[in-house]
């Protein structure tokens, strides 16, 4: 599944660089077409150039044949006048004829309104040149045929200034906005290929925080349902159940509350964080105290609105508060007491009773197997751990004493003449005595000891952190209790013989220490019964007769104390 959702944002992530892309290709394809549009409005711009500089030449051909034709026209020397005539006429007049020409073609497709302009510019020049003509037939100075010819060019003149400056603007004009089109155009591209990237960037980000958010419930879901399935115990399942949710629900604190039949109380059993209100809410809380419990179903509270009810264990979270009933067929077996600030939505709710609907089955199968596991350790009679958890323990106690170097007590008691009490008093009160032997042993331990039937009448206590000396201080106080043991209307007189050894005083390893428990034991007995022994490391063998077989195992080396 989480390769589901890197495979689905790759996916996006790919769909938006192929958008960027195309975006970019497309840009690039606009820029390349306007640079190319560009060039061909600078081409017609240029056209417009040759335009003007065809006319500026024709204004200057005008110009010098009007000048000499008015020579011509004054002078008085017929030598003069004749050389005059034929430059006018051999060069200057055919070169703006020919000019005029050019002139004409290149305005050949401008609109009517342009075109007739330059007709008009042709015909003052043929004016002009007819007046010219007469050069050829004339003799002496002519000033009335040069004021004409005067009269007659100056029109074409000011004619040929207009055109002179209209094809000169056409061409700037031109130019510059072939450019500056062209320039705006790209620049107009450039920034939609930018905003392009951005938006495919923004859709690529905000798409795959979407599919994440889609996606990680579900993969959370299915890591929570896979580490369920190899929970130890039912303790691991509730703190998975917790993290679970305060993880799905950002901001949440969740606890595991659950009904404990036997003691009427409702518990949490995931840990409260130092200051949190359940703390104080759910000291002595009966399981009926929780709304969710009590009816089986989702309980919502918060702070402004407590419900037309108010639940007394959600009663002292802030904000809003969502409770959820533990179910295991039918049963009520504790709730989920979900809080935050903000409230819970349809859809978180959903959520929440679908985390818990499936953490419930697994509660109950852990808490059945831990009952099993708890049977199958337990001795039915004393309600004590029996011989094989005796044998478990006294082999993890001992590995703990050895990796932290501290002390542990072993000590073993037997009850004396136990069969002459059966024989007496029958088997019954026999059985009653050893269940009040494991009423005392519990009354007397201390948190952290263990006290386990060995099998028999006989018992096994382990007092880790606990040096020989101290051991032997419960050890009187546990003789003390079997002493004092009485069962209405029964004449009975119960006594117990025990025997210590310690780690590291005594025995380095797990068989010498119960060898030298059990040689502490029996000397004991051999010294009289109901007392307290204490092995020693110094050696003292004990005769075959004096052995006691217990549980298969012999003592050894012993000595009597003090
Ligand atoms: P000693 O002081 O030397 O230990 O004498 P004892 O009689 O206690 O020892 P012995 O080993 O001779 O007898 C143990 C008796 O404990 C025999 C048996 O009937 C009795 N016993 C063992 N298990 C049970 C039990 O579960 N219930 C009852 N009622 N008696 C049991
Ligand atoms: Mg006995
Ligand atoms: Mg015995």
């Amino acid at each position: 599944m989480r390769s589901l959702s890197q495979r689905a944002t790759v996916a996006l992530v790919c769909l938006c660089v192929f958008f960027a892309l195309a975006v970019t290709g497309v840009g690039v394809v606009g820029i390349v077409g306007v640079r190319s549009a560009t060039d061909t409005g600078k081409l017609i711009a240029g056209d417009e150039v040759v335009t003007f500089a065809a006319t500026a030449q024709i204004a200057r051909s005008m110009d010098a044949a009007y000048a000499v034709g008015e020579e011509a026209l004054l002078t008085g020397n017929p030598a003069r006048r004749s050389q005059l005539a034929r430059e006018l006429y051999t060069q200057l007049v055919p070169a703006v004829d020919g000019e005029l020409s050019i002139l004409q073609q290149l305005h050949a497709h401008d609109p009517a309104a342009e075109w007739k302009n330059v007709a008009l510019f042709a015909t003052r020049w043929a004016a002009v040149r007819g007046l010219m003509v007469s050069i050829l037939v004339v003799s002496g100075p002519q000033p009335g045929l040069a004021t004409s010819l005067q009269t007659a060019y100056q029109p074409v003149s000011d004619q040929l200034a207009g055109l002179l400056t209209t094809e000169e603007g056409g061409a700037q004009v031109g130019a510059s906005q072939a450019g500056s089109k062209g320039a705006a155009t790209v620049w107009l591209i450039v920034a939609t290929i930018v905003v392009g990237q951005v938006a495919a960037a923004g859709l690529a980000l905000a798409g795959s925080r979407r599919m994440r958010r889609a996606v990680e419930p579900q993969q959370d879901r299915i890591e929570f349902t896979e580490a369920l399935q190899i929970a130890n115990d039912e303790q691991e399942a509730h703190q998975l159940l917790r993290r679970h949710l305060e993880r799905s629900f950002p901001g949440t604190a969740a606890a595991v509350l659950s009904r404990n039949n036997s003691a009427d109380r409702l518990e949490a059993v995931t840990p409260l964080p130092e200051g949190s209100p359940l703390l104080s809410s759910l000291s002595n809380a009966e399981p009926r105290s929780c709304l969710a419990v009590r009816s089986g179903r989702t309980h919502h509270q918060s702070e402004r609105d407590p419900g037309l009810i108010a639940c007394p264990v959600c009663a002292g979270c802030s904000g809003h508060s969502t409770c959820t009933a533990l179910t295991v067929g039918g049963e009520v077996i504790g709730s989920v007491l979900l809080s935050r600030p903000a409230p819970y939505n349809r859809v978180e709710d959903q959520r929440i009773q679908e985390s818990v609907d499936q953490a419930a089955p697994v509660l109950a199968n852990l808490r059945n197997l831990a009952i099993a596991e708890i049977r199958a350790a337990t001795d039915s009679l004393t309600g004590l751990p029996n011989q094989r958890a005796v044998t478990d323990t006294l082999k993890r106690m001992f590995a703990q004493a050895t990796r932290t170097g501290g002390p542990l007590s072993l000590v073993v008691l037997d009850l004396d003449h136990f069969k002459a009490i059966n024989d007496r008093l029958g088997h019954p009160v026999g059985d009653q005595a050893l269940a009040n032997v494991g009423a005392v042993l519990r009354s007397v331990l201390r948190v952290g000891d263990f006290a386990g039937r060995n099998g028999g009448e006989e018992f096994a206590l382990l007092f880790p952190a606990t040096d020989v000396a101290a051991a032997q201080a419960i050890a009187e106080r546990v003789r003390a209790g079997v002493a004092d043991i009485t069962i209405p209307g029964v004449d009975l007189s119960l006594t117990a013989s025990l025997g210590i050894a310690g780690y590291p005083d005594h025995a380095g390893d797990v068989d010498k220490l119960e060898r030298l428990a059990d040689a502490a034991l029996y000397l004991a007995k051999r010294s009289g019964r109901d007392r307290t022994e204490i092995a020693t490391s110094i050696i003292e063998p004990v005769t075959a007769s004096e052995l006691v077989p217990t549980n298969g195992r012999r003592p050894v080396e012993v000595q009597p104390a003090g």
